[in-house]
């Protein structure tokens, strides 16, 4: 158990990012919830939270606008002060092929998932102590690519060059900065997938059992501790061995 820290989870009112908050919390971190439009769940994610005996509070912000990020910030340091863990987890798809694909469809994606690190990353940067963690939820999609997804699979590319440069970045200080890449997670975002295709994506997981968002979340308390202080850089697959 560490001393008592304080993390930054964006888009953690479901899915993958309210299993890292909650993880985190059980690991003895205060936790700031960001949420963009489902305000109810946030506050059941703060309620939940504080049952662990850790602090909590809910912020609103739409990760792709920099202004809200920027206001976002000045909440988490008017409750806490400062940050020692960030979690780059919102995220948002809408897929096509390129053909099929219109302009919004593309500007939402890169705008949440790639400008929404830069706006997220930018206003938290002067908050994050020394020995700070940096995580970044990329995808495998964004190493591999995949058809239907060429607007998320240049999100998330673009999310591990940002992960890699800022690393290099920011070593003086000793934050690390690292992005995860989790393969087929059950969440509401992989709710809607046709059958068929999620049946075919199983096929191709040795493991045999789609992830769960406890499995990134695992890794997420591995690498925000003090026992993961020498990676840094790095993009770590959590896919249950899921090769495209
Ligand atoms: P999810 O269940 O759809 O949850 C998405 C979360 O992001 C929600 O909390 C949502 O908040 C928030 N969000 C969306 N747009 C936002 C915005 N503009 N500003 C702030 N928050 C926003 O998705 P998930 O599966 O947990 O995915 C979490 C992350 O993992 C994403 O980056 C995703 O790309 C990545 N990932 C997921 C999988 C998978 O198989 N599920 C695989 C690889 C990578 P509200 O509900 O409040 O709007």
């Amino acid at each position: 158990m560490q001393n008592r820290r304080v993390a930054l989870v964006t888009g953690a009112s479901r899915g993958i990012g309210k299993a890292i908050a909650i993880e985190l919390a059980k690991n003895n971190a205060d936790i700031a919830v960001n949420y963009y439009k489902d305000e109810k769940e946030a506050a059941g994610v703060v309620e939940e939270i504080k049952k662990l005996g850790v602090d909590s509070i809910a912020v609103k912000a739409d990760v792709s606008k920099f202004e809200e990020c920027s206001s976002m910030m000045d909440a988490v340091k008017k409750k806490f002060g400062y940050l020692d863990i960030l979690v780059n987890n919102a995220g948002a798809i809408s897929d096509r092929t390129l053909k099929n694909m219109d302009k919004g469809q593309w500007d939402l994606v890169v705008r949440t998932n790639l400008d929404g690190i830069f706006n997220v990353t930018k206003n938290a940067l002067p908050l994050i102590r020394e020995n700070g963690r940096i995580i970044n939820i990329s995808s495998i999609v964004g190493i591999s690519g995949n058809h239907g997804q060429t607007n998320y699979a240049a999100s998330k590319a673009g999310v591990i060059g940002f992960t890699k440069s800022l690393a290099r970045e920011l070593g003086k200080q000793k934050v690390t900065v690292n992005a995860i890449a989790p393969g087929f997670i059950e969440t509401y975002m992989t709710k809607g997938m046709p059958f068929i295709r999620k049946k075919i994506i199983m096929a191709m997981v040795p493991l045999g059992r789609p992830g769960m968002p406890e499995d990134v979340a695992n890794l997420v308390v591995f690498l925000a501790s003090d026992k993961a202080g020498y990676i840094t850089g790095d993009v770590i697959r959590v896919d249950g061995g899921l090769n495209f």
